[in-house]
């Protein structure tokens, strides 16, 4: 007889295969009494920076192998073990009770973990795992016990209690079928592992792990969240027919990504992806994109002790004009500071991160780094449809000066007589409300403008982005928000120039009417979103989005906004 157990669906699709049961490392760990603090301490310093190595070192492979998103992730962790409240806290507890490093640090992660824990917030709770996976490497370190060398059997679906982010790109990406997890939400790890790379998952399965054994065959239904174990011959045939439907369908959609949005009246608009890895730009090609709206170029900066070389930043360049092609990529200069430390660039840590030393703030001190990435453009994009452009701008100074050190570079290279980039397109990110508020004069400087919604909902809001206690409050059908983008749009196309959007707000559906009636030339958003939206467009009337955006500017809450865009697309 077979079994079924019931979870919450994350990620579509269906796998036949046999289970892999994941048991992670355990470590007991002995508490010692009367130990010698300063020595325990260096202990402890010397596991810190191998823990730090060792997150570094998943960091680059998850960028390379998953991407940007998922490897940000690693970057919290390291942060964490550089949080001298954290590390303050396990010293204290040593000197004081005079026990062994070990027995300190699993003391203060289980009182951090509960802490978060008791907060009931999905949120919360997802950084109680974070924190318990830091703490597991550092008891690792101390321990001399290895937390990595996962080596899979075959293809298979993979079955766990729960699965931390240092579990999941320890697996061989193409020797993942499936994942299931006993414990985690829709906004787990797992779930994200599972959807960047496309396979399908089922967590807060009803499941004993005892009762399952390795090499057992399953069947999971990542779309209702069911997990069949030992399946009866019929249960089987089924769901192979159903794995073929499912097939058929998504290929399918992904065949129509690569027809252009066209709205029912005739009304073509550019869908574009946003990158940050040569391996995003292989994905957005696979899903339609009809070019690069963003690349985010911080990856190339991340992670080092001192700047990229020219030779470094041409041959990454180089790699993703090469999967693009002929079509458009945009670039964005780099948007680093305030948030993200990054030691050799000179950045500190600030009371106000988001209204600090960030991104185009940075050419005052330090032109050269601005200099160099347009040097190294310019050179990697010839022969290519190459457009920069500049992020955080808040006056026109920023923009002159940028366009000056553009015009600096451009004319070095000349000289060199090497081939470059030519009529490259100069543009502007719209994220600060004083760019919004001035595209009428930045129009003079610039080629095209690009709406960043993430930053211009934080900043016209007043809500910081990353802080989960006002994260209610933030949101890009704000009608000052529309506003700013309308009156960007506007005032742009008076000038000649065309119009991008840039943040979440592109991938919505729902906005797409909006978008598109308030005039916007170009879509840009994750790439596994691409099908989807072309297809909401496919399905729209120019004039009728018109007439819904002209409604819409006149609403006064961010609520009337989304109940007036429901209802019109019904
Ligand atoms: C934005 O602010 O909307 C944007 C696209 O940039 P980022 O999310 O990288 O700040
Ligand atoms: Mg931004």
């Amino acid at each position: 007889m077979s079994q079924q157990a019931k979870g919450i669906p994350v990620s579509d699709g269906i796998a036949i295969g046999s289970g892999w049961i994941y048991h992670p490392v355990t470590i007991k760990v002995e508490r010692y009494q009367n130990q010698v603090p300063e020595f325990e301490k260096t202990r402890l310093e010397t596991a810190l920076q191998q823990a730090k190595s060792q997150i570094v070192q998943l960091q680059q492979r998850t960028r390379e192998t998953i991407g940007e998103e998922e490897a940000a992730i690693f970057e919290a962790h390291a942060l964490f073990l550089d949080d001298p409240e954290f590390v303050g806290a396990i010293k204290a507890i040593i000197e004081a009770q005079r026990i062994n490093a070990e027995a300190a640090v699993e003391e203060v992660v289980e009182l951090y973990v509960q802490q978060l824990l008791s907060l009931e917030d999905a949120y919360f709770q997802a950084r109680a795992q974070d924190i318990g996976d830091v703490g597991h490497r550092l008891l690792c370190c101390l321990l001399g016990v290895s937390p990595e060398g996962i080596d899979l059997p075959e293809a298979v679906i993979i079955v766990a209690e729960d699965l931390t982010p240092s579990d999941t790109v320890q697996f061989e990406r193409s020797k993942i079928l499936g994942l299931c997890t006993v414990r985690g939400g829709p906004t787990s790890h797992t779930a994200i592992l599972a959807r960047s790379i496309g396979v399908p998952a089922a967590v807060s399965l009803a499941l004993q792990l005892g009762d399952l054994q390795n090499g057992v065959l399953l069947i999971l239904n990542g779309t209702d969240g069911t997990l069949t174990i030992d399946p009866e011959p019929q249960e089987l045939a089924q769901a192979r027919q159903s794995q073929d439907q499912w097939r058929s369908h998504w290929a399918e959609q992904v065949a129509d990504a690569h027809l252009p949005a066209v709205t029912k009246d005739g009304r073509t608009v550019e869908v574009v992806a946003n990158i940050g890895s040569v391996m995003d730009a292989r994905q957005a090609i696979e899903y339609g994109a009809e070019g690069v709206g963003l690349l985010r170029t911080e990856f190339l900066y991340l992670d080092r002790q001192r700047m990229p070389s020219q030779a470094e930043q041409i041959n990454t360049y180089r790699e993703i004009f090469e999967v693009i092609g002929n079509r458009p990529l945009v670039v964005r200069t780099l948007d680093i500071g305030g948030d993200k430390a990054v030691e050799y660039l000179g950045t500190k840590s600030e009371p106000n991160p988001f209204l600090g030393w960030r991104a185009i703030r940075m050419i005052d001190e330090k032109p050269e780094i601005l200099r160099d990435q347009f040097c190294a453009l310019l050179e990697a994009g010839a022969g290519f449809d190459l457009r920069i452009m500049v992020p955080m701008v808040s006056s026109l100074d920023e923009v002159q000066q940028a366009r000056q050190l553009f015009d600096e570079a451009h004319q070095a290279l000349r000289t060199t007589g090497k081939p470059m980039a030519d009529k490259v397109q100069f543009g502007i990110m719209v994220e600060v409300p004083a760019a919004a508020l001035l595209v009428e004069h930045l129009a003079k400087y610039v080629d095209f403008f690009s709406i960043g919604t993430n930053d211009l909902t934080q900043y016209t809001l007043a809500v910081d982005r990353t802080n989960e206690r006002v994260a209610h409050l933030a949101s890009p059908f704000h009608p000052a928000v529309i506003r700013l983008i309308a009156g960007t749009i506007q005032e742009a196309h008076a000038k000649g120039k065309w119009v991008g959007l840039c943040g979440e707000m592109a991938s919505d559906p729902l906005a797409a009417p909006l978008l598109l009636g308030l005039g916007l030339d170009e879509f840009s958003m994750a790439a596994a979103s691409i099908p989807v939206v072309k297809q909401t467009m496919r399905r729209l009337v120019y004039r009728d989005c018109q007439e819904i955006a002209a409604t819409a500017l006149k609403l006064p809450t961010t609520n009337t906004v989304l109940e007036y865009l429901q209802q019109v697309k019904n």
